[in-house]
């Protein structure tokens, strides 16, 4: 069976990741966490260099409770993370727009993940390759086998990190306009506007190759289809 988390005990919310702001929004159980991480593939990496901070938003991927994101090995976060430094890792679904009858109460809903760790350079050449490939697989199944496989060139000009998730918290607001009574007569509509981000039509290439088959190779991938939901099955 696949790990979704479910049979396996929750992370314990420490000084750093408990939620104090909406505490009863907060979750720390492993199947909402890895639910929330797998639905996306682009996360921000937190860190400071030189006492300065940076955010960097960046693809990444799970394997159990370790995160993974990649890039050049000329990138300067990247060379900075493989230093051993310790890392925030964001992720964040917008839902939808709450609207409310004041300024103040207008929300939105939100699923997100902030974890923590060590961040840490996969310096084995296999491992490596493995890590990267592994990323093809999890947004296309079996792409690997058709492509050329990579080369020793790109795979020294390509860096991989990661960490082990050291300590976590997810967010999740799912809920309607949190109004006053008194406010309740206001003349304006109040409600939830729900937002998603949905999967367009393939365009292809000019040189695709007639052997290569769009219905067969990425017919998962079907236009209308919610990007979220579509990541977290790929990720089972
Ligand atoms: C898309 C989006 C938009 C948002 N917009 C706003 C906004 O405009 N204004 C606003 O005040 N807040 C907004 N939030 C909520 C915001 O992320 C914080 O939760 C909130 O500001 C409280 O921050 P804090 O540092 O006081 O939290 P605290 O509760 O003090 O944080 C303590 C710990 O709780 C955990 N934590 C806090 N927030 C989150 C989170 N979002 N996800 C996972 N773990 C968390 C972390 O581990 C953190 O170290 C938004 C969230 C999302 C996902």
């Amino acid at each position: 069976m696949p790990d979704n988390g479910s049979l396996r005990p929750g992370f314990a919310a420490t000084q750093r990741s408990r939620v104090r702001r909406h505490p009863e929004r907060a979750h720390y159980d492993r199947e909402t966490v890895y639910a929330i991480l797998d639905a996306a593939m682009m996360c921000h990496v937190g860190y400071v260099i030189d006492g300065l901070p940076y955010v960097t938003p960046t693809l990444f991927w799970r394997d159990g409770d370790r995160l993974y994101w990649h890039g050049s090995s000329a990138s300067r976060m990247l060379r900075a993370q493989r230093e051993g430094i310790p890392v925030c890792l964001t992720v964040s679904h917008v839902d939808g727009l709450v609207l409310a009858r004041c300024a103040f109460r207008h929300s939105l809903n939100y699923r997100a993940v902030m974890a923590f760790g060590t961040a840490h350079a996969v310096e084995d050449e296999s491992e490596k390759e493995a890590g990267l490939n592994a990323f093809i697989e999890r947004l296309y199944p079996g792409r690997t086998a058709l492509m050329r496989p990579i080369a020793a060139q790109e795979l020294k000009a390509t860096m991989l990190l990661g960490i082990a998730i050291e300590e976590v918290s997810a967010k999740i607001r799912d809920d309607g306009p949190l109004d006053l009574d008194i406010d309740h007569g206001a003349d304006c509509w109040a409600g939830i506007v729900p937002i998603a981000q949905l999967v367009g039509m393939p365009i292809p290439d000019r040189r695709v190759s007639p052997r290569g088959s769009r219905e067969r190779e990425i017919g998962h991938l079907s236009e209308g289809a919610r990007f979220d939901d579509l990541l977290r099955r790929l990720a089972r």
